[in-house]
């Protein structure tokens, strides 16, 4: 009876020791050195701890371990099975349209003295003494911002430069004459696909709303320009964010990272556009820049995440760790169900890792409040913003330190997993995440490859 009760708790602490050491290997790859330590630290002593209770041979001692061990693991396996607290959770639907004159890139397109800054903050008074005092920093990507770095930030420049390229295609006529009959259901399923084959991890189809739709343009040309939703369907998909490039934040190549992603979002969308121009009908594709939609907005209702603390999409495989595209279109197409995430909202309202994270606290601690008749969050646009004047880069650290940006494997994905079932997990995986990867994660180094 006693060996075998050595054997089995042998057993188990090898078992154990065999996944945290796996843990372990999975961190060395991702490159998080402090959860790799951890992992290993963890390995050895349930390794060591089981071989010497198991040498001590005390059967009393050895069945009091066995029992604890076991009644772990079944536990852990017991919290990835559905188990949530009751609650109310509906999609917020916002009811009215965003303006995009107030948000911060058309705020900082406006020149003192001229006309157009006159009648902006005559009607917007309380935003012009927190705008005029970003206006004197450096700016985004300027050489005498703290994160600057000639080559990188002239990389950022080019990939900004080549969406640019893209805005003459954003929204042009039809160009096919005759209209292709097209089914629904198989043109939105080809849809989905080859926006996946073009480099979308996710893509989704709602049907367009007023909300999506900026009331009023804010940038360039189409400042002023009043919108609603011309077209029936919104196509949204999303884009990864290179998790090495977003760990470095805010360093320079979180710039880089953003700026190629917008991109490579820019690109999938003017070509699902041309293809739907080419089938007969109209597509307009909303790039960075030259967007007329809520891009978050549009893509949560197609189903592809939920708006969590930081006011950006959570996607169920990558967190907030992607860029959106969307094309708005007339061609028939099937929308999809719009998937509320009350796991998202549970977590979030107990993380607040990005809050402690954000250099200028700009995300609010609060629970979700009341904000134009919507339950949400709301971050300080102008504290975040003014941020990035003086780093010269989008910062970025919020996204870095989220628990959901981990990367996609196996490892990570059995925690998602547990997370969007389980009410006591969501708590358990919160403590664990502040354990192996610290609450607030330092900064990591630009990727060697990429270092000069
Ligand atoms: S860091 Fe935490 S609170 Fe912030 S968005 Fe991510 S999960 Fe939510
Ligand atoms: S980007 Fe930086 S400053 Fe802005 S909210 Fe995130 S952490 Fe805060």
């Amino acid at each position: 009876m006693l060996k075998a009760l050595e054997i089995a708790l042998f057993g188990i602490g090898i078992l154990s020791a065999g996944f945290f050491l796996w843990a372990a290997y999975v961190s060395k790859n991702e490159n998080e050195p402090f959860a790799f330590r951890k992992f290993i630290n963890l390995g050895l002593l349930v390794f060591f701890l089981s071989f010497l209770i198991a040498m001590s041979h005390n059967i009393l001692l050895i069945s009091i371990v066995l029992a604890i061990l076991l009644s772990l693991i079944i536990i852990g396996l017991l919290l990835l099975l559905p188990f949530e607290k009751k609650h109310n959770y509906k999609l917020a639907v916002p009811s009215s349209q965003i303006d995009e004159r107030d948000t911060m890139f058309s705020r900082r397109e406006l020149k003192g003295g001229t006309e157009v800054y006159e009648k902006y903050y005559s009607a917007n008074k309380e935003f012009q003494k927190p705008d005029d005092e970003f206006r004197v920093l450096p700016g985004l990507l300027n050489p005498k911002s703290s994160q600057y770095n000639p080559i990188h930030f002239a990389s950022a420049a080019a990939s900004f430069q080549a969406v640019e390229v893209f805005y003459n295609e954003a929204e042009v006529e039809v160009k096919a004459e005759t209209k292709l009959e097209v089914e629904a259901e198989e043109v939105s399923k080809y849809i989905k696909s080859w926006a996946k084959k073009l480099g979308a991890i996710d893509c989704g189809i709602t049907l367009l709303k007023d909300y999506h739709v900026y009331s009023y343009g804010g940038r360039r040309e189409r400042r002023d320009k009043q919108y609603q939703a011309k077209h029936k369907f919104g196509i949204a998909f999303t884009v990864e964010m290179d998790k090495a490039m977003v760990d470095a934040a805010p360093k320079a190549s979180i710039v880089m990272e953003s700026a190629q992603q917008y991109l490579e979002s820019g690109k999938i969308a003017i070509q699902l556009a041309n293809f739907i121009r080419n089938l007969g009908y109209e597509a307009r594709a909303h790039i960075d820049g030259n967007y007329e939609v809520v891009c978050p907005l549009v893509a949560r209702d197609a189903g592809l995440g939920e708006i969590g603390r930081m006011g950006l999409l959570m996607t169920p495989m990558k967190g907030p760790r992607v860029r959106i595209g969307v094309v708005t279109t007339n061609i028939p197409l099937v929308v999809d169900e719009p998937k509320p995430q009350f796991s998202v909202i549970d977590f979030c309202t107990i993380c607040k890792k990005c809050a402690e994270s954000c250099p200028s606290n700009a995300i609010s601690f609060n629970d979700m409040e009341e904000i134009d008749g919507v339950k949400r969050w709301k971050i300080n646009q102008e504290a975040c913003f003014t941020l990035w004047c003086k780093l010269g880069t989008d910062c970025g650290r919020c996204v870095s330190v989220c628990p959901y940006s981990h990367e996609d494997n196996v490892l990570h994905n059995i925690v998602r997993k547990g997370i969007k079932n389980n009410y006591i997990f969501r708590r358990l995986a919160l403590k664990m995440d502040d354990i192996i990867y610290g609450r607030q994660p330092v900064s990591k180094e630009i990727p060697e490859n990429l270092e000069i």
